[in-house]
């Protein structure tokens, strides 16, 4: 029985390029008629009624086993869980083999434990049991295109130390400026601070109509723009629409919508501090550079601070905000820009989002104001950090 299952898992590899996998599983829904009396117990998701045919199928589809009549209301991980395929599973009755490196990993290989007859294994590059991490740590994991350079650099030369040095370097750089973020946010949030603070990022394209059949494919959609600015203080997220129709999405856009932020919420506080990426096009440009001296001659402001995190390391609390509209844009469809606002307000049902769908009377020429009173020439904005 094991040879079996280390055969198909052989196929898997050679037919589907996926490792270590025994078996596909699914569950299908077949309609039936209401048996009489049955309440609600075969009425599925798709609003019918049905008995499900669970089924675990090898690499080129033949049936390995089967479970065919739970009612049409449960889910799958249910109906595996409680059928006898799955108990047969779970008590490793089928003579599971033990759990086996990665392709390619072998070098690194160390022990191998049971748990619960799931074979789980304890290195780094085997598939192993998921343990949720706190989600400030997720910018740690990703690396940027120098990070990648360097690492390959330092893997080829070992006795390098230079270029080893430099990745060091700049792996603390990049963690500096998160804890220096992290730092402006709580002291923003002290009740005596006089420091307002806010994060922003544009979030990627949001293409409308959101249908999901073929022929939407090859349609052009209406692409909308999200601008999320998160201030620190309140730890609110703010998110500023417009679609297409009204206007781009360069330094222009975000600026007005960075005007709007600081409008439609005043402050008493005399500092601010902004924290974003290093996008050139709408991060860091004269048009923002032209707002914060307005800012500050117009006696808003005493004194104002833009920060930029390090190239591929920047994770802001509005890329959180983000994945959470991103999980609701999931299971809600969008035809129009109005429906997006109402997903975005209901995405995080807790800490709701302030959404302002822009007109476009909002957005102001920073540009040409910036052309007439700026020179910054010199100042090589783009190239600073
Ligand atoms: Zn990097």
């Amino acid at each position: 029985m094991e040879e079996y299952w280390k055969t198909i898992s052989n196929e898997f590899w050679e037919v589907w390029n996926f490792p270590n996998c025994i078996g596909a599983l699914d569950g299908k829904h077949v309609v039936i008629e209401a048996p009489p009396n049955s309440c609600s117990f075969y009425f599925n998701y798709k609003k019918t009624f049905s008995i499900v045919l669970m089924a675990l199928v090898d690499a080129r589809y033949k049936f390995i086993a089967v479970d065919i009549g739970a009612y049409g209301k449960s889910n799958d991980g249910g109906i595996f869980s409680s059928s006898k395929m799955g108990k047969a599973f779970k008590k490793n009755k089928f003579n599971i083999p033990n759990g086996r490196a990665l392709p390619e990993t072998m070098r690194n290989e160390r022990k191998i434990r049971r748990s619960e007859g799931k074979p789980y294994v304890t290195k780094k590059n085997v598939m192993v049991e998921r343990k949720k991490e706190p989600k400030e740590e997720i910018s740690c994991k990703y690396t940027c295109s120098k990070c990648d350079l360097l690492s390959a650099e330092v893997a080829a030369k070992p006795r390098d130390k230079h270029t080893k040095n430099m990745l060091e370097l700049h792996h603390k750089k990049a963690e500096k400026a998160r804890q220096q973020m992290k730092q402006d946010t709580a002291l923003s949030q002290l009740p005596t601070s006089d420091i307002c603070m806010f994060s922003m990022d544009l979030e990627q394209v949001l293409s409308l109509p959101s249908l999901t059949h073929s022929q939407m494919f090859y349609l052009r959609q209406l692409s909308c723009y999200n601008l999320g600015v998160h201030f620190g203080d309140s730890n609110r997220g703010h998110m500023f629409l417009w679609h297409e129709g009204m206007s781009g999405r360069g330094g222009n856009e975000i600026t007005s919508c960075v005007f709007e932020a600081l409008n439609s919420n005043p402050t008493v506080k005399r500092k601010l501090t902004i924290w974003s990426d290093n996008c050139v096009g709408q991060n860091k440009n004269k048009m923002l550079l032209f707002l914060w001296i307005y800012l500050t001659l117009t006696d808003k402001f005493d004194e104002i601070n833009h920060k930029y995190l390090v190239s591929g390391h920047s994770f802001l609390s509005c890329d959180r905000d983000f994945a959470q509209i991103e999980k609701r844009k999931r299971v809600e469809k969008c035809e129009v820009p109005m429906d997006l606002v109402k997903l975005i307000v209901h995405a995080t049902p807790n800490n709701p989002f302030i959404v302002t769908l822009l007109e476009p009377n909002n957005f102001y020429d920073f540009k040409k104001a910036a052309d007439m009173y700026l020179n910054t020439g010199k100042l090589q904005i783009s190239k600073c950090s």
